[in-house]
């Protein structure tokens, strides 16, 4: 079995969770699986530590999960992109649509310097507003996003046109 179906097979599908129709996948199985859990985390680390990042930012709240294992492995420092009012410094925010209402991403200011190279991280691709915000946050700092990265894409979704051009890595797709 490849490293790939193994942690495609770890990832839990909940029909109508949290609400009627949605197919959420529930990465909580992988996290459960420490070969699968591992092998998620070794492909992620294999691909970026040769493409000099210094930087890693997760997304809340599974940004969280994949993001400092993978900072720590490539010896990069990693930042934590928060949901509104949680974190205590002066922050930069980044306001975004979702299917009903928007929402909002929070980064510290100073978190990372002009010209740094880094990665975003989170668990999942939907219609791709998350990501986007979050590569906002960083190239407004004047970080170069180097590529987004996740584990799973719902690529009916076209996600991956809403981060214009920006490279997009991800080890699963799901239909
Ligand atoms: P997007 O902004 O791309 O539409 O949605 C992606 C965000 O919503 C990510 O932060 C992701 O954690 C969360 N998300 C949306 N659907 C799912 C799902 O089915 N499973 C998981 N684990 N996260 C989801």
């Amino acid at each position: 079995e490849s490293k790939i179906e193994g942690i495609a097979s770890s990832i839990r599908v909940v029909p109508h969770f949290p609400k009627p129709g949605i197919m959420f996948q529930d990465i909580t199985t992988l996290l459960l699986n420490p070969k699968a859990f591992k092998n998620t985390i070794d492909l992620f680390v294999e691909r970026y530590s040769r493409m000099d990042i210094s930087v890693v930012a997760g997304v809340e709240a599974r940004g969280f999960i994949f993001g400092p294992a993978i900072a720590l492995a490539i010896g990069a420092k990693f930042i934590p992109l928060r949901k509104p009012r949680k974190l205590p410094g002066e922050v930069i925010s980044e306001r975004y649509v979702l299917e009903y209402g928007t929402d909002c991403l929070e980064m510290h200011v100073g978190a990372v310097q002009p010209g740094e190279r880094a990665l975003v991280v989170d668990d999942l691709i939907a219609t791709g507003g998350t990501l986007c915000a979050a590569m906002n946050l960083l190239e407004r700092a004047g970080a170069e996003v180097v590529e987004c990265a996740c584990v799973i894409e719902l690529p009916e979704l076209k996600g991956r046109e809403r981060l214009n051009g920006k490279p997009l890595f991800v080890l699963v797709e799901s239909h």
